[in-house]
């Protein structure tokens, strides 16, 4: 039996109109021979009726934060009305299905409300519905703890169920359906010349998810990746091929800059010896930052001083800690870490000048930079985001 995930977003399942194509799409795996295991999201984005921000928005914030048990089991009612109405449509074209909780479907996490992590999957279920001939309608971003309790899975995790049931199923193929082509070489709406990236390896779109790309969740591609399982990125609404995801990806692309992309909401810190003098505790300030589960990134040390980021999620916390520690800081809030992403750049010389260069002619104050083998970051100000973002795509010829 050659099985094919279908994982299906927000836009793809919001409306009839958008149902009926993904009906056509199950209808051709069928004929290509497949049998297909749909995984499906809460319908619609972010202010539309039952889409996860909206479920979130019925209970207090107290309640939420002191009850993760009961938010979970809100959070997860969106998936589970899709499953029901898509397999309405499904059966309307003649689709043997059946509407499935993650917990019905096998998948088994710890009890980490909010951000499960996967313990086991029970395939016994869906073997027996996939022996039977009938497609499986799978709830994303869901599963159940041992003692069945329903847990979710973070944010974008419907992508990390498709991964997951994929490599439980040893499937031939995860095709992940959205509302774009496939993975560009920048978000197209932040860049209207973005142009799709037709073949691409895992660990570069790691990379590319990792810093910010959610067209993709990180950990689906890295569940695909150790199942060695190829991940297609496709557009619902067409026919276009895709991205395709595998091992040989990076082979096929001859560009030395694959892609750009960023991470909004960050904060810079800048401690200073000068500020906290006679205070042991900044010498501590990574352990302390570490013991209350503040993560960093791009950090610089000097003799003198400390820079880094943190998520503006963590701010006040933050805050209270340097207080409670009587360390004294600045900060620049509205930040954006854009990403510059390519595995081929690995020892070509040149490239950080050419995006300094490329960046001062636009008049872009560069707050920090990082670099890694295969990307390199910039910290802009948030309002120069976009800019710069278009400016980079531009330099490079990723157009
Ligand atoms: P879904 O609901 O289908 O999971 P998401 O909103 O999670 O869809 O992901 C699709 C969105 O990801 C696109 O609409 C696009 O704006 C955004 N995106 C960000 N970066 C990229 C990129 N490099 N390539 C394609 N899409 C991107
Ligand atoms: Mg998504």
């Amino acid at each position: 039996m050659k099985i094919l995930i279908q994982k299906f977003g927000g836009t793809s399942v919001s409306s009839i109109e958008r149902r009926k194509l993904v009906a056509n799409k199950v209808l051709m795996a069928k004929a290509n021979g497949y049998m297909p295991v749909l995984v499906v999201s809460a319908m619609g984005r972010k202010g539309e009726p039952y889409a996860t921000d909206s479920l979130l928005s019925l209970i207090d914030e107290k309640f939420k934060e002191e009850n993760k048990l009961c938010t979970d089991l809100l959070l997860s009612c969106g998936e589970v009305l899709s499953t029901v109405i898509m397999c309405n449509e499904l059966s309307k074209r003649g689709i043997d299905c059946i509407p499935l909780t993650g917990g019905q479907a096998g998948i088994i996490t710890d009890d980490d409300y909010s951000n499960a992590n996967l313990i086991k999957v029970n395939t016994d279920r869906l073997l027996s519905i996939l022996g039977k001939g009938i497609v499986p309608v799978i709830a994303g971003f869901q599963g159940i703890t041992e003692d069945g309790y329903v847990t979710t899975l973070g944010r974008g995790g419907s992508d990390v169920s498709a991964a997951i049931i994929g490599a439980a199923l040893k499937a031939s193929k995860i095709e992940i359906y959205t509302d774009v082509d496939g993975i560009m070489t920048a978000d197209p709406r932040i860049v209207s010349e973005a142009s799709l990236i037709e073949e691409i390896s895992y660990s570069e779109v790691f990379e590319f998810a990792d810093q910010g790309a959610k067209v993709i969740h990180p950990k689906a591609v890295e569940i695909a990746m150790k199942a060695n399982i190829p991940l297609l990125i496709k557009n619902t609404m067409n026919n276009s091929l895709g991205t395709i995801i595998n091992n040989d990806g990076e082979n096929k692309n001859s560009n030395v800059i694959t892609g750009i992309t960023h991470l909004p909401d960050r904060v810079q810190i800048t401690v200073s010896i000068n500020d906290n003098l006679q205070n042991s505790n900044y010498y501590s300030l990574f352990n302390i930052l570490a013991n209350n589960e503040i993560s960093v990134d791009l950090i610089n040390i000097f003799p003198t001083q400390k820079i880094f980021t943190i998520d503006v999620e963590k701010l006040e916390c933050f805050n209270s800690v340097m207080k409670s520690f009587d360390i004294t800081y600045n900060s620049i809030k509205d930040c954006s870490k854009i990403a510059i992403i390519g595995t081929r750049m690995r020892g070509i010389i040149g490239i950080m000048a050419k995006i300094l260069n490329c960046l001062s002619e636009e008049n872009i104050q560069i707050l920090q930079t990082a670099d890694s083998h295969s990307t390199i970051w910039c910290l802009v100000r948030t309002d120069d985001t976009e800019k710069a973002i278009n400016a980079l795509h531009k330099e490079f010829n990723l157009g």
